[in-house]
């Protein structure tokens, strides 16, 4: 579904990505850890054209993302991203903030959208706060509606990055929860997180990343529990 080869990406004079090769099959979660620096971010924001890369190819079903190309617009609109900050309007209530991107974007019928969101809004748990603003909202609250919106665009798969650490603790086993029914359902995710307890249950796949390179990879059970590579061995004492 989405394939990376042998991806290199510079800012200036510095090389973040000295070449992955990975792949998210469709249906399957796959966690993307490793030491800050190490490129995680960057890596996601190629996958939607946030940013650019110099050598190798990201395809999606086979479509190679080129983010200056016209192209992007649909991947964007397939490919749904959940920010660490999870970036609400905040002058919208909830229901309108999952509404906004089928309606104005795809351009779907309001109603039907409407009946959508609700639903969506619904599964995340969030049937008593549809008419909240985002300030009323806790910031579990506020990930699960960025979470409900990125559903609502129906998207081939979904981009998460860190989803839970801007979080107050108590608020992030909720977005924990939802990830992890996501993630039952066969949503195609690739997710960016320190939550290895979370990789342990609900991803397929790990991918350790560090300095640009992916050192290690495979069945999130090895990578997390028996992890081969010293680098991570040494990643996952210090963070859990
Ligand atoms: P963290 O766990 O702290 O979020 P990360 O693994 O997501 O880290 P990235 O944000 O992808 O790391 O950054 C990788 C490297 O690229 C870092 O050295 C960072 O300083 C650099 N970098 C990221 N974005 C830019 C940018 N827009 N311009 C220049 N350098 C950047
Ligand atoms: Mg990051």
């Amino acid at each position: 579904m989405i394939r990376f080869t042998d991806v290199h990406k510079s800012f200036g004079s510095l090389e973040v990505l000295k070449g992955i090769d990975a792949e998210v099959a469709k249906g399957e979660t796959v966690c993307l850890i490793g030491p800050s620096g190490s490129g995680k971010s960057t890596l996601l924001r190629c996958v939607n054209g946030l940013e650019d890369y110099q050598q190798g190819e990201i395809a999606i079903e086979g479509a190679r993302v080129d983010a200056h190309a016209p192209s992007i617009h649909q991947i964007r609109t397939q490919v749904a991203m959940v920010f660490q900050r999870f970036n609400l309007f905040p002058h919208r209530t909830a229901l309108e903030n999952v509404m906004e991107g089928p309606l104005h974007v795809l351009g779907e019928p309001k109603a039907e959208v409407r009946d959508r969101a609700e639903d969506h809004l619904r599964r995340v748990g969030l049937a008593d706060k549809m008419n909240a603003h985002p300030a009323a909202l806790s910031g579990g609250q506020q990930q699960r509606v960025a979470i409900a919106r990125a559903l609502a665009m129906r998207p081939r798969a979904i981009l998460m990055d860190e989803p839970t650490s801007a979080l107050d603790p108590e608020t992030v086993g909720d977005v924990l929860s939802v990830m992890a029914d996501l993630a039952h359902e066969h949503m195609t995710m690739l997710v960016v997180t320190h939550e290895i307890q979370f990789a342990r249950e609900a991803a397929d796949r790990v991918l350790f990343l560090d300095g640009g390179r992916i050192v290690e990879q495979g069945p999130a059970a090895d990578v997390l529990t028996s992890p081969q590579h010293p680098r991570t061995q040494d990643f996952l004492r210090r963070v859990t």
